[in-house]
C-alpha cells in the first residue's frame, strides 16, 4: 500500500497506452452508431473483407431503441404484423438478395391478386384515372381484366410509358456498377466520386421533372402517374432530384419483393452473424476525439473508446455532440406520417356508392387540398374488414380519419423522419467527417434512400476503413475512370 503512489504514474501510463492503442494498431475497435441496415451492413462487410493485414477484432454497435432495424420496422395492427417503414425491394437489389441467402430468409413476392389490385388517381374531387377491377376467383377473368387495364393505361399515357421505363432501366444499369469486382471498382472517399464513377452524379444535379421532360415524357404522365409514385415512395413531388426520382419509379415496377416475416430480419441477422457487441437501449450522446481515440459517451453514463467510429444514422435530427465539431451541409428530413387503420373505407368520401368501387391503391396528385399522399389496402380480412396504410405529409387528425373511414376498429400512427427532403442540385456531406477515422454512411442518402443504397454505401465505407487502415488512401478522384466519360450523363444516353 505504501508504494502505491509510485505505481500510480505507471498505471496512468498503461491506461493512456490502452486508450491510444486502438487507433494506432492495425486492429482497432470499431464503434457503429445505429443498428439499421446501414450499421449492420458495415459490420457485415468489415467481417467479410477483413484480411490478416487489416483485422478488426471488436465491433460495437450502439442502438438507442430496444430493437434492431431502424427504418425497417414492423407495426402490429389488431394482432397482425405489417411493414411500418421500408416495405419493398427491387429484384436487382443484389446486396439485400444476398443477405436473404446468407441468412436463410424466405422471400415474399406479392401474390398476383395484390399486384393486380385496382388503382386510381384521386385529385381531391374525383378519380382522374381508375383501373377496372373484378371480384372473381377465376384466373382467366382476372387476366382479362389485367390486360384491359394495360390497354387503359397505354391509351391514357401512350409511348411516354416506354420512355419512362427506359429512363428507369438506364438508371438501374448504371447503379449495377456498384456490384462490380474490386479490380474494376475503386474505394470511394466521397459520395460525389462514387456517383461520378457510376455515371449517376448528373442525375442529382437536376430535378426529376427536368430529366423526364428532356426524355420526352408527356406532362400528363409526369403530373399523374409519376407524381403518384414520388408521393408514395418519398412523400415529395417531381421536383426531387432525377436520381431519387428514378429510384422511386424503380420501386413500382414488377418483381418487387420483401422478406417473409419482416425486412428487419436482415439487419438483425447480419448483426448476429458478425460477432458484434450490441448495446441496445443505449443512445450515443457525444463523440470526442482525444489523443487519436474516439470517446463515445452514452445515455447510460458510460464511455467507450474506439479507434474508428461509424455514424450509421442521418445526423439531421439526432443530437450527437461532436468534439471537435464537424461541418456538414444542412439537410431537412421529409416527415412521412404513416397511419394504419383496421376498418372500412368510406366510399362516400370519394363520391362513390360502395366500398368495392374504391380502388385498393388510391394515389394522389399535387393539390394542397388533398390531405393524404396515398391509401392502400394491406389486407382484406373480410368484405367489411380491412387493414389500410395511409401516407401523408401532415398528421391526420381523428375527425378527418372519421370522414375517410366509416369504421375504425384500430388506428396506429407513426411519424417518420423518413428520408431527406430532396432537391436539385444535391449537396453531399463527406464520408469521412474529420479527416481521421470518423465515417458517415448516411451521407449517401442525398442520392437516394433505400435499403439497398444504404447497403451499397455501407460496403464502400467498410472498404474505405480497411484500405485506410492498410495505409492506402482512396484513389485521387481525377484518376477515377468515370462511366460518364463517354456518356456525359445519363439523360443524354436515353
Ligand atoms: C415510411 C418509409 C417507407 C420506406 N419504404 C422503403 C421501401 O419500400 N424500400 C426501401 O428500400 N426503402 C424504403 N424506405 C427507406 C429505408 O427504410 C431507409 O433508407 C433505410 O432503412 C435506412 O437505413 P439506415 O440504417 O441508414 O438508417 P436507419 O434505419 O434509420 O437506422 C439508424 C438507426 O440509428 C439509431 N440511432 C439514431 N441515433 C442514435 C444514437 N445517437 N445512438 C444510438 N443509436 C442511434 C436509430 O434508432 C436507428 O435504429 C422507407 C422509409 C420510410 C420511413
Amino acid at each position: 500500500m505504501k508504494n502505491l503512489h509510485l505505481l500510480l504514474p505507471l498505471i496512468t501510463l498503461i491506461i493512456i497506452a490502452a486508450a491510444t492503442v486502438d487507433s494506432s494498431s492495425s486492429s482497432p475497435t470499431v464503434c457503429i452508431i445505429g443498428s439499421g441496415i446501414a450499421g449492420s451492413s458495415v459490420a457485415h462487410f468489415l467481417r467479410t473483407y477483413s484480411t490478416s493485414a487489416s483485422t478488426i477484432t471488436t465491433i460495437k454497435i450502439f442502438e438507442r431503441h430496444n430493437i434492431i432495424g431502424g427504418r425497417t420496422a414492423a407495426v402490429t395492427l389488431s394482432n397482425e404484423t405489417f411493414e411500418a417503414g421500408a416495405s419493398i425491394l427491387h429484384p436487382k437489389n443484389y446486396h439485400a438478395l444476398n443477405y436473404t441467402k446468407y441468412l436463410n430468409l424466405s422471400i415474399r413476392n406479392p401474390p398476383s391478386s395484390e399486384s393486380d389490385s385496382s388503382f386510381g388517381i384521386w385529385n381531391g374531387r374525383d378519380f382522374t384515372f381508375k383501373t377496372l377491377s373484378i371480384n372473381s376467383n377465376f384466373s382467366f377473368l382476372q387476366r382479362i381484366v389485367s390486360l384491359a387495364n394495360e390497354v387503359l393505361i397505354f391509351f391514357r399515357y401512350g409511348l411516354s410509358l416506354f420512355r419512362m421505363n427506359s429512363f428507369v432501366d438506364s438508371t438501374v444499369n448504371y447503379f449495377l456498377r456498384y456490384y462490380e469486382g474490386f479490380e474494376s471498382r475503386p474505394v470511394f472517399a466521397s459520395v460525389e466520386d462514387m456517383l461520378r464513377w457510376s455515371g449517376l452524379y448528373n442525375l442529382t444535379r437536376r430535378t426529376l421533372y427536368e430529366e423526364l421532360i428532356d426524355a420526352h415524357l408527356s406532362r400528363r404522365l409526369i403530373e399523374e402517374l409519376v407524381t403518384v409514385v414520388t408521393r408514395i415512395n418519398y412523400g415529395q413531388s417531381v421536383s426531387i432530384s432525377g436520381l431519387a426520382g428514378a429510384v422511386s419509379l424503380a420501386g413500382c415496377g414488377s418483381g418487387l419483393w420483401s422478406v417473409e416475416g419482416g425486412n428487419r430480419q436482415m439487419a438483425a441477422g447480419l448483426i448476429s452473424h458478425s460477432d458484434v457487441e450490441l448495446h441496445l437501449n443505449e443512445e450515443v450522446e457525444s463523440v470526442s476525439f482525444i489523443k487519436q481515440t474516439y470517446h463515445l459517451n452514452t445515455t447510460k453514463g458510460k464511455s467507450y473508446q474506439c479507434g474508428i467510429t461509424v455514424v450509421a444514422t442521418p445526423l439531421d435530427e439526432v443530437k450527437i455532440q461532436f468534439h471537435p465539431g464537424i461541418s456538414i451541409p444542412e439537410r431537412k428530413l421529409q416527415h412521412t406520417y404513416t397511419t394504419f387503420v383496421r376498418g372500412v373505407i368510406n366510399p362516400g368520401y370519394f363520391g362513390l356508392g360502395s366500398v368495392s368501387e374504391v380502388p385498393q391503391l388510391v394515389g394522389t396528385v399535387e393539390n394542397p387540398d388533398v390531405p393524404f399522399s396515398s391509401i392502400s389496402v394491406l389486407k382484406q380480412h373480410k368484405e367489411d374488414d380491412m387493414s389500410y396504410k395511409v401516407f401523408s405529409r401532415k398528421p391526420l387528425d381523428d375527425a378527418l380519419l372519421d370522414r375517410i373511414f366509416s369504421v375504425r376498429n384500430e388506428t396506429v400512427k407513426i411519424d417518420w423522419g423518413a428520408y431527406p427532403h430532396y432537391h436539385a442540385p444535391e449537396v453531399f456531406a463527406p464520408f469521412i467527417l474529420d479527416g481521421h477515422h470518423l465515417y458517415y454512411v448516411n451521407a449517401f442518402e442525398n442520392a437516394a434512400s433505400t435499403i439497398e443504397t444504404s447497403a451499397v454505401a455501407a460496403e464502400n465505407i467498410a472498404r474505405l476503413i480497411l484500405s485506410r487502415l492498410n495505409g492506402q488512401e482512396p484513389v485521387d478522384p481525377v484518376n477515377l475512370k468515370s462511366f460518364g466519360d463517354n456518356a456525359s450523363d445519363v439523360h443524354a444516353d436515353l
